[in-house]
């Protein structure tokens, strides 16, 4: 017997903290809103607002560049604790729903409803009362996608956003898939999607022509993924409950770096998007750093220290010896942050 075809809903909060501090201010509704680090501070903006995204600013960018490309921009420093009880209301909806959300940041969430009863089953439904409800209940809009998978989810949630619900039922997932370009697919980054690009590659259709060894080749382990989402296949279940033990970013270079020196300024940017990242998550109390290594020979290193606080100087002090053990040109860099178990949280506030 074929398992029954999913629903599996994301639902994605419109510039989840720019939101709430709009919400607690209309005044800063229609002008250029960020939230994020002074530039003094060399902060770097975790949200801004639609305003603010028409100068070309995003999340993850440094505060003084933002400034720089709009010098009347509001900055607001995150208001975290405000943001999390936020979420929590949002979370508590999303499980009158059904038990099973996958939280993936504090705005973001995965939602499996193929058992739901309610709303005679229909998704769209569902994804207009969650919408309905966050707004009521928190004043902040969401966007849902309802789709099969996973992956088709969560391109639907960005396809309308912001105020967005976009429903891709199983009849449509073939259509839409053959036209959408590779660079939306799970996992295909800016080294990835360049690759695809020059092999002639621009649609899932394109990828599709390709033969499943060909991709294999060409991308590893990961040819064999391209080769399912370009078909609309992503088996991913939705996962209760996961703890989340680091947070991190990494980046494969379009041209190895040769150097040392070339590595260490490849680190900069990445810094700057893993503090935007841990900001999006809540700033989680953590327990230590690391950093990854790929030489362009495939070997590995990941160089790990517990004490350190995640700055750009701590992330250079463990590159210095992680390439320190190869010489080699790198061919991807990654820094993370370890954070602290729920247990271990537990035991630092608990009564001596
Ligand atoms: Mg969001």
């Amino acid at each position: 017997m074929t398992p029954p075809v999913r629903k599996i809903l994301h639902a994605d909060c419109d510039c989840f903290y720019a939101a709430v501090e709009m919400r607690d201010n209309p005044s800063l509704r229609d002008i250029p809103l960020a939230v994020g680090g002074s530039r003094e501070g060399r902060g770097v903006i975790t949200t801004c607002n639609y305003p603010a995204r028409e100068f070309g600013i995003h999340s993850a960018m440094p505060t003084a560049r933002a400034l720089r490309l709009c010098p009347q921009l509001t900055l607001v420093p995150p208001n975290f604790d405000k943001y999390r009880d936020v979420s929590a209301q949002i979370q508590a909806i999303f499980h009158e729903l059904t038990p099973l959300v996958e939280p993936l940041s504090l705005d973001e969430a995965f939602l499996d409803v193929t058992d739901v009863q309610g709303f005679r089953g229909s998704a769209t439904w569902m994804a207009q009362w969650i919408k309905a409800e966050c707004l009521a209940r928190t004043g902040i809009t969401v966007s849902v996608g309802a789709a099969p998978s996973k992956f088709l989810a969560k391109i639907a949630s960005d396809w309308e956003k912001p105020d967005g619900l976009t429903v891709i039922p199983p009849e449509r997932v073939d259509t839409f898939v053959r036209e959408l370009p590779v660079k939306k697919l799970h996992g295909v980054g800016p080294a990835t999607g360049a690759k695809l690009d020059a092999m002639g590659i621009h649609h899932c259709d394109d990828l599709r022509a390709q033969p499943i060894d060909r991709l294999l080749d060409e991308f590893g382990k990961f040819g064999r993924r391209l080769y399912e989402l370009s078909r609309g296949v992503d088996e991913r279940p939705v996962r209760v409950e996961r703890e989340r033990k680091s947070i991190s970013v990494e980046t494969t270079f379009h041209h190895d770096l040769p150097d040392l020196a070339s590595a260490r300024e490849a680190l900069v940017p990445l810094c700057e998007k893993l503090k935007a990242r841990i900001e999006r998550n809540g700033d989680p109390p953590q327990a230590g750093v690391f950093v990854k290594v790929r030489f362009d020979d495939f070997t590995t290193t990941t160089l790990e220290s517990r004490g350190l606080e995640p700055g750009l100087e701590s992330f250079w002090q463990l590159l210095d010896q992680a390439w320190a053990r190869a010489h080699r040109p790198v061919r991807l860099l990654g820094v993370g942050v370890r954070l602290l178990s729920e247990e271990a949280r537990q035991q630092l506030t608990l009564p001596l």
